[in-house]
């Protein structure tokens, strides 16, 4: 699934092919994505102009003087940059057309995407108005994470995850981060000092940045007309290596559900 530093990188891929250029034509072959495609999207957003590609959480903005296009990647979306005339595949939901034929191509599988429109200010949406802040900004660090979760006794890994308290920590990075972090993600929230979470928001950031790094390589990918963006491979200290050793102290990795999640941890270095 495409986590934060993707939808980042998938910014970063489509902002310099995009922007500043008006859109001719929208073709919508499958509207039905995890929410119907908006019915005022076409008649809107046709014949305006780029002026942002911009992302809040896990949303792609694309901003234009009449309102902006939201859109989510969902479970396997993607998006590229290909000549009009190029064939579709069958999960190619939907074509933005550029005047010079440009064309951002959006493709999903699973149909868990969304492609949604909105003429109010996009942080006013009912999908972005309750969100927390944005794990790569100012507005986050580790005393608002303290104060945030002060009587909570939700594990700290559900906390981390709620996007009401911060944004993009996905359940692959919220493992990651507390490893590195040497917290045991079952701990409750409301029981962690805030130097702790102090570390924690550093390396919240520090992983994210990582991937969104990593994600660099990629960008050329956007517009290779024959595949489609590869989401990046990471390494990954804890993530996926149930009973695999820990890299740090070589004890065996556990893998334990929490919120319906596989959660990964060292039951030695994480207390
Ligand atoms: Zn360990």
């Amino acid at each position: 699934m495409p986590e934060l530093p993707e939808v980042e990188t998938t910014r970063r891929g489509i902002e310099p092919h995009i922007r500043g250029k008006r859109i001719s034509r929208i073709i919508i072959r499958q509207p039905q994505l995890r929410w119907p495609v908006s019915e005022d999207l076409v008649p809107n957003f046709t014949g305006q102009i780029i002026q942002s590609v911009s992302r809040r959480a896990k949303y792609l903005l694309l901003e234009t003087d009449a309102g902006t296009a939201i859109l989510h990647l969902g479970m396997s979306g993607s998006l590229r940059i290909v000549s009009a005339n190029l064939p579709t595949g069958k999960h190619d939901h939907v074509d933005i057309i550029f005047t010079d034929q440009t064309t951002l191509r959006f493709t999903d599988p699973r149909r868990f995407g969304a492609f949604l429109w909105t003429s109010e200010t996009p942080e006013d949406h009912p999908l972005l108005t309750h969100l927390g802040p944005e794990p790569l900004s100012n507005d986050f660090d580790g005393e608002q994470l303290y104060e945030l979760s002060r009587k909570r006794t939700a594990a700290v890994k559900s906390f981390i995850m709620d996007s009401q308290i911060v944004v993009g920590v996905g359940n692959i990075y919220a493992s990651e981060s507390l490893f590195l972090a040497g917290i045991k993600p079952t701990r409750q929230a409301g029981r962690i000092s805030l130097s702790r979470y102090q570390k924690l928001s550093e390396v919240i950031q520090q992983v994210l940045r990582q991937a969104i790094q990593q994600g660099g390589t990629t960008l050329r990918d956007f517009v290779n007309e024959t595949g489609k963006p590869g989401y990046f491979k990471q390494s990954l200290a804890v993530y996926g290596r149930n009973e695999e050793p820990c890299i740090r102290c070589q004890t065996p990795i556990r893998q334990i559900k929490i919120g319906q999640r596989a959660s990964y941890y060292c039951p030695s270095c994480q207390t």
